[in-house]
This record gives C-alpha cells, structure tokens and sequence, in this order.
C-alpha cells in the first residue's frame, strides 16, 4: 500500500515512511492510494473475528484492519502492537468499545474509557506503540513538541509516557484548563512527559509551536515531531470502531447502519467516511457541530469558510471549538474525484488568499450527500443542557457535552430499521461544570480517579516566548 498528497505531489510513501511525517511536502495530507476493498466474505469473516474473541475480539479486528494498510511492519508484530493496545486494563471493559442502548435501534458507542477518557485514546494508544516500535527500529529518538487546551495533550501524554525513544513536551495555557484536566495532565511523574503552561492563551501555545517548527535547523537538530489530528495512523485506527460499533448493533451483514459524530476538525468523521469508502454498511454519517458550525455550513450550503480566531465560539463542548476543519480536505479530495491540482487550488490557495471555497454550485456537490452520505447538524448551549437532561431522564445515562451534541442532532435523522450509533466522544466528568449546570449534580467519576486533583503536580510556568521553550527542550534532550 503507497500513500499520496491531497495536493497531487508525485511522490508514493509506504506507510512508516509518513507515521512520523505530518504534512506531505506540498502542505497536503497523506491518503491511501486506494481503499481496499472488504467484500461479503470479508465481513463475515470480521465479525466472527471481533464476536469470539472475548477480551481480545476488538485487538484481533483492529489487526485485520490495520494489515489492509501497514505493510511494512511484519505481521507478527502488527499483531503484537495490536494486542498490547487494545486491553481490558487499558479500556477497562472486555468489549473495548461497548454499545450502550438508550431506544429502539438507537444507541451510544462508548469510546471514552481509556487513560484520558476521551476517543482521542482509542487511536493515541496505537501511536504511542507505533512510534516507540519504528523508533527503535530506526535506532533514532523524537521529540514531540504540542500545543493544548485539553483533551489532545493529555491523550498524548498517557500514550507516550514511559515509552523509549519518545519524549513530550505539552505547551498550555496557564490556569485555563479545568481543574480535572490540569490534574491529568500535571500529575504524570514520567520521566520523558514535559508539562510547560504557558503564560498566555491557547493561541499563544499554538504560535509558540509555529515558530520552532518553523526553525528548520533547530527542528531537524533536536528531532522535533508532532502528534496532532492529521496523522494518518490516527485516522486509521479510528476506522476500526466503525467496524466494531456495527458489528454490535447488528446480526446480519446486509443491514445498514448510521453514526451520528460530535465533530471538530473532521478526523474522527473522517474514519467513517474511509469505513464506508471500504464496503461497511453504512447508510447516513451525520456530522454535529457546536456553535462552530464550519462543517455545517458546508453540508448544508457548499460554502467552506474557515473562521477568524475572534469569531471562534468558546463553548461548553470546547473540543469542538475549532476555526478550520484541518481533515476535512481528506473529504474534499474524494468528493473531487481525487484531483490534487484542484484540491491545492481551494485549500493551498483559495483558503489563504480568500478565507473561503464555494462548491455549491458544483454538481459534485450533491454528492456529499446521495454518493457518500453525508449530513449535518448544529447544537448550541441550550440545546446540550436540554439533552443532557432528557438522555439523564428517560435513560439514567448520564452523557457529556460533546456527546449531547450528538445525540441532539442524530434526533433530527433517525430512520426507521436503521441502526443509529451516536460515538460518545468523552465521559461527563472531564466538563463537570455544565453537568452541575445541567443536573444540578456532580457527575460520576470513574473510582481511577478519586482526588486526582490532590495528587503532586509536575509543571513548569513560562513566559510566552518561544527563546525560553527552546531553552527549555536544550536542556532535557541530550540528543543533537
Ligand atoms: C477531539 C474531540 C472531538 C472532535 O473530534 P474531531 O476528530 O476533531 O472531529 C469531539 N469530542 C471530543 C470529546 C474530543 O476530544
């Protein structure tokens, strides 16, 4: 399997070539050539692979997948990367991702009970063990410099804490995160994991990683990577629980099922699309937006216009607070019959120039919707409370914000004899202050986390200044 640039870069890649890239060369993003093909043996074969492996069912299915796309790693140790991933101890539950029922054919795919109970785990997990795999492969180390508001910074950490070869160092805005987040994130006492609150906002973390990865020679000199959203290897383990997820919701192979995904930067939508792109059953992908209503926008009107950082929305689903969709030119790409130079066009240069792209009036347009079965939705404040409240009411099943946000727009396109699975992205008890504002009670906390907020904290306060993180990563990095 080769993988090329949105952009129509000539180059092919295999697969551990890209792992530790982030963009290709010409800024687009990597996608499989192709999408192998699973075809009715094929799926019939997955879910008795997935139905009788007990604890390791998920593990095993997650290899079969995987293999589709990786062949550059041998496949015993594909297998073993898979299987120490995917554990009952990790994830706490046997199913990895169980479906919990809240109607008649309508359903929560729980995909938040790893380390850092949001869906980010289920593919950071993967990476952590990728990397410390191709790392030691290679002989080389990585120094993986990001920038957070929550949830991806504390995903990463608990992915890469303890592994060899890989270091973290997590930039976040001082006293601005939750008190449950900066306790999960401050209390790793692991050597390689590097907690720095800047003292500024998130945007001001952001910049700061800009500008020394735009320090090329400091760059390739101390090893600097990332681990952010549009990694490939992200993306592709999260196509295994779309997998998973209708496999539970149903019995027999020629039935079809729905997702409904709390989205933000389009990457775990995007793992449904490639699902479907492969031969899964899939009937509706329905993408739900908070108040940050970019991906909306363009499912209902053609119209992609990113948002300028004062007219992003800071609100009560805050990891979905995002001013441009960064996978959705993945989408983009197929949707135009996978022509980079035109892809290049509207993301390389009418994006930057203009701020927007129109599709609208593009006959391909329509097939957002009738070919790959798309369709949006938006949830405000509001909203989320009121759902919050009702799923809380007729179910006793208490959800976080993100996923009210899914749950409320999936309402609005249930179809009879059709599964909907709505991906629960986070448990209530990362965004408590809205379930307090909701319920007028404290949300569960899982008993791992018991006064984690009184446990030590491991950080460093720094200016905003990117000479002083430098300073910083010099000093505990004795490579270069
Ligand atoms: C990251 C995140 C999202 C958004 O996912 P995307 O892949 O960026 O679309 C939704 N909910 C939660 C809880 C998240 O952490």
């Amino acid at each position: 399997m080769l993988y090329l640039s949105t952009r129509g870069h000539p180059d092919r890649k295999r697969f551990c070539e890209i792992l530790l890239e982030g963009l290709a060369p010409d800024g687009g993003l990597y996608l499989p050539e192709r999408y192998p093909q699973v075809d009715a043996t094929t799926l019939a074969r997955w879910r008795g692979v997935f139905n009788c492996g007990a604890a390791g069912g998920y593990a095993a299915l997650a290899f079969e997948v995987l293999s589709l796309y990786i062949d550059d790693i041998p496949a015993a140790d594909l297998k073993a990367l898979c299987d120490k991933t995917y554990t009952e101890a990790v994830y706490g539950t046997a199913a990895i991702v169980p479906l919990k029922q809240l109607d008649d054919g309508f359903y929560l795919e729980a995909l938040s009970n790893g380390p850092t109970l949001a869906f980010k785990d289920m593919a950071m997990q993967l990476l952590g063990n990728l990397f410390e795999y191709e790392l030691a492969r290679r002989g080389e180390e990585l120094n993986i410099l990001g920038a957070t508001s929550g949830d991806t910074g504390s995903a990463a950490e608990y992915a890469m804490r303890g592994k060899k070869g890989v270091r973290v160092f997590m930039l976040s805005p001082h006293g601005r995160m939750s008190p449950f987040q900066q306790a999960q994130m401050f209390s790793l006492m692991d050597e390689n994991i590097h907690n720095i609150a800047i003292e500024g906002v998130f945007d001001d973390c952001q910049d700061i990683v800009k500008n020394v990865s735009n320090d090329l020679n400091f760059k390739r000199g101390f090893k600097i990577g990332t681990v952010n959203s549009i990694n490939w290897a992200r993306l592709l383990a999260q196509v295994v629980y779309y997998f998973a997820g209708y496999f539970q919701a149903t019995t027999s192979d020629a039935q079809k099922v729905s997702f409904t995904v709390p989205s933000g930067n389009f990457g775990n939508v995007c793992a449904g699309h490639v699902a479907r792109q492969m031969g899964l059953p899939i009937q509706t992908l329905v993408v739900a937006t908070n108040e940050n209503d970019v991906l909306d926008e363009f499912f209902r009107t053609g119209v992609y216009r990113v948002r300028a950082s004062a007219d992003t929305h800071e609100t009560s689903s805050p990891s979905m607070d995002i001013s441009k969709a960064s996978n959705f030119e993945r989408f983009v790409f197929d949707l135009l019959g996978r022509d980079g130079s035109r892809v290049k066009a509207l993301f390389g240069d009418a994006l930057k120039t203009a701020g927007r792209f129109e599709l609208g009036s593009d006959p391909v347009f329509a097939e957002a919707a009738s070919h790959y079965g798309f369709v949006s939705g938006k949830s405000t404040h509001i909203d989320r409370l009121a759902t919050i409240r009702d799923t809380f009411e007729r179910y006793s099943v208490m959800i976080d914000t993100h996923t009210a946000d899914g749950v409320k727009v999936a309402r609005e396109y249930l179809q009879p004899g059709v599964p909907m699975i709505v991906l629960e992205t986070a448990l209530p008890i990362k965004f408590a202050e809205t379930i307090v504002e909701a319920l007028g009670c404290q949300p569960d906390r899982p008993a791992r986390f018991n006064s984690i907020e009184d446990l030590p904290k491991r950080v460093r306060v720094m200016p905003a200044d990117t000479a002083a993180v430098q300073a910083y990563i010099v000093e505990h990095c004795p490579v270069a």
